[in-house]
């Protein structure tokens, strides 16, 4: 399809942020454009593992100065009010997005893991989340799934999950219906200014725009660099994920683990979503992320030592796919120096945080006061 020859934003970027600032922009009444170089939803957001994360992960507690503790702590705000967000959402696009808000666990297999956590909690509950700590006999009752010899567990009453292959599209969809312009298969490839605006270079020819929005994913630094922005580059971690076969309903929590490579949910259509950070790679004659034998299988045999069931059930598919990963923090808001060019970039569980992000840098864009206290975070002028 060809691309629109002038917008007021255009948006570079079909991920769940790109769909989300269309859909909150175009409600704003602006003209809109967005385009991605392939279709829509068909990266990191159309391939990840739909959790709702709120809690501190465990790596991040091995994140120890100060500037990286604060930035820990307030995207743990951000996370929490980002949930929030996909509730709203969920009462208010066209389709139902299988969001549920059941709670997430942090299991742990030691005493000594549990310690770890009880601290984790008090810094949590200082930011406002009300997370707790359940023992072995709490954990029993709460999650009769789990194997009984699990030490206890953390839970974080905000997490749940989302199905990213419903959400984003109906995003899309919503932002389309207030108006906006949505262009697939068009690649920006070059920024000039263009008098107050941007002419913006594409593979179906120039854009021109009063404003650039930069929602590229872990591509963006190289848009930002367009404009002679340097930003710290993202590191690309290919992953991958398992799913089982459908079973009935038996899995209600988020369940992560406290110390080994473990996330596990059951989505709605009853197939177990089987993850963990287990590493994948990208191959190199197809140049597509492809799953590795030794991480699915190290993969489940955790799994399977923390839900005895599983045992019993078949994986019926995997893929692998690849996160945007970097020390930067979230970079949101018009860029100093740069009038009219906004960033909208967050990496770590972007899922999560898309929506939120997206309504931030909007109200940045609008000149409004954001409605969530954004100190401390990477945010532009704030
Ligand atoms: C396997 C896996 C599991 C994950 N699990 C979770 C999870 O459970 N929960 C969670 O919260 N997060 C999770 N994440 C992270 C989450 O998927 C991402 O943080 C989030 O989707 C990022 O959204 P985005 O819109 O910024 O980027 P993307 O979805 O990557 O979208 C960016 C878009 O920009 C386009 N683009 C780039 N350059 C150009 C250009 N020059 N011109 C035009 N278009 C361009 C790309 O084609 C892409 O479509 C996971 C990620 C992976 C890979």
């Amino acid at each position: 399809m060809k691309p629109a020859i002038a917008t007021d934003v255009l948006i570079v970027g079909g991920g769940v942020i790109g769909c989300s600032l269309a859909y909150w922009l175009a409600g704003e009444g602006l003209d809109v454009a967005l385009i991605d170089r392939h279709d829509l939803n068909t990266q990191a957001s159309g391939c990840n593992a739909g959790s709702l994360h709120v809690q501190i992960m465990s790596f991040q507690l091995k994140l120890t100065d100060e500037r990286s503790r604060r930035r820990v702590d307030t995207t743990l705000r951000m996370y929490a009010a980002g949930v929030g967000v996909w509730q709203e959402l969920s009462n208010t696009l066209d389709t139902d997005i299988e969001l549920h808000v059941d709670g997430g666990l942090m299991i742990a297999d030691t005493e000594a893991q549990l310690c770890v956590l009880e601290d984790k909690v008090k810094r949590e509950r200082a930011s406002g989340l009300d997370n707790r700590i359940i023992d072995r006999a709490g954990l029993r009752a709460l999650a009769p799934y789990l194997s009984e010899h699990l030490a206890g567990a953390e839970v974080c009453p905000l997490e749940g999950r989302v199905n990213p292959a419903i959400a984003t599209p109906s995003l899309a969809r919503g932002a389309e219906a207030r108006g906006a312009r949505m262009f697939r298969h068009v690649e920006l490839r070059a920024i000039e200014r263009d008098g107050r605006g941007f002419k913006a270079e594409t593979n179906h020819g120039p854009i021109r725009c009063g404003r650039i929005i930069n929602a590229a994913g872990r591509l963006g630094p190289e848009i930002a660099a367009m404009v002679g922005i340097r930003l710290p580059p993202y590191e690309g971690e290919v992953l991958h994920m398992n799913v089982t076969e459908p079973v009935e309903h038996f899995v209600d929590h988020l369940v992560q683990h406290a110390e080994r490579r473990l996330t596990f949910k059951q989505a709605t259509t009853g197939g177990l979503l089987i993850g963990g950070g287990w590493p994948a790679v990208v191959d190199q004659r197809t140049g597509l992320p492809i799953s590795l034998r030794t991480s699915i299988q190290s993969n489940l045999w955790i799994a399977q030592q923390t839900v005895p069931r599983l045992a019993h059930m078949r994986i019926v598919r995997t893929w692998a796919a690849i996160n945007a990963l970097s020390d930067a923090g979230p970079l949101l808001g018009e860029v100093p120096g740069v009038p009219g060019f906004h960033n909208a970039l967050f990496a770590d569980a972007g899922y999560t945080a898309g929506p939120i992000v997206a309504r931030l840098v909007t109200e940045g864009l609008m000149g409004r006061k954001p409605t969530f206290d954004i100190h401390g975070l990477g945010l532009y002028g704030a």
